[in-house]
């Protein structure tokens, strides 16, 4: 299997696969429609793949790599070298706030490595009320769980955590045959749009975290067992929740409902 592109040989290690189908790179700088002005952040660039049809649409961007020989030539590149600001660094790391303007909120993008995918996303979240808009490729069936609604077999942890920060969208679906080297798996991107005003209220969102990850552990479980640690069945049917639910059934609102109690009672 061919694994150099462009002179570089791919690192399994940096997840590195990069985009190679000018139709599909096409696709995703349409969505994610970069303007002049724009705070735009991108993880991950590689070999440029989608940095440079971005960067002859805008005047600048923030590119964030892992990888000290694809920084390297990025710094080096003949025609966009002077538009970038390159971070050399691991994106788990980056103070997005430190990126973020005042009037120019985040646009953060990437194909990201797939091994970390889901903390990356996490990490951002954090940041969430400074982001306009995040594009990502990620595996499918992740992209898949982000968007996936109650009473669905893809609905957890990542579904309702994702649906409390942003609106999800998936946007195109992108087969293996569109990298260098081509991974084993589907590919998809998704457009996160962190929400203005959060659809629920949680006073705590480590508790909304901790209480979909003990239902969505054992989610073959009724939730008057999954949950029994920090909720007592009584409490689950006072607040209007039948205890003999299973976590996939449970909106995003009945979480958070859940979440307060647990945070109010210091459970
Ligand atoms: N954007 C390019 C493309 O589409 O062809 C490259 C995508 S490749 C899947 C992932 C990129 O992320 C690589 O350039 C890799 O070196 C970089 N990378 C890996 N881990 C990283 C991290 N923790 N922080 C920042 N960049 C990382």
């Amino acid at each position: 299997m061919n694994k150099t592109h462009l002179g570089h040989t791919a690192r399994k290690r940096f997840g590195q696969n990069f985009l190679n189908d000018t139709f599909v790179i096409e696709q995703i700088v349409d969505a994610i429609n970069p303007q002049d002005g724009d705070n735009l952040v991108e993880i991950g660039p590689g070999l440029g793949a989608l940095t440079d049809p971005v960067c002859e649409r805008v005047n600048a961007l923030t590119v964030v790599e892992l990888d000290r020989d694809l920084a390297k030539r990025l710094r080096h590149h003949p025609f966009h070298g002077s538009k970038l600001t390159i971070v050399e660094q691991d994106a788990l790391k980056v103070d997005f706030a430190e990126l973020a303007k005042v009037d120019a909120p985040l646009r953060v993008f990437g194909n990201l490595p797939y091994n970390i995918s889901t903390p990356i996303m996490f990490h951002l979240f954090s940041f969430a009320n400074l982001i306009k808009d995040m594009h990502f490729m990620f595996q499918k069936e992740v992209v898949n769980r982000l968007a996936a609604t109650p009473g669905h077999k893809n609905y957890g942890r990542l579904s309702v955590m994702a649906q409390y920060y942003c609106k999800v969208q998936p946007v195109i679906n992108v087969p293996p045959g569109a990298f260098v080297p081509p991974p084993k798996v589907e590919s998809a991107v998704v457009r996160l749009t962190p929400h203005t005003t959060p659809p629920v209220q949680v006073s705590s969102v480590k508790t909304l975290e901790r209480v979909c990850t003990l239902a969505f552990n054992q989610r073959r479980k009724t939730i008057r067992n999954s949950l029994k640690e920090c909720i007592e069945e009584a409490q689950l049917l006072a607040l209007g929740i039948d205890p003999t639910r299973r976590a996939e059934t449970l909106s995003l609102q009945d979480y958070a409902v859940i979440a307060n109690w647990v945070d109010e009672h210091d459970n």
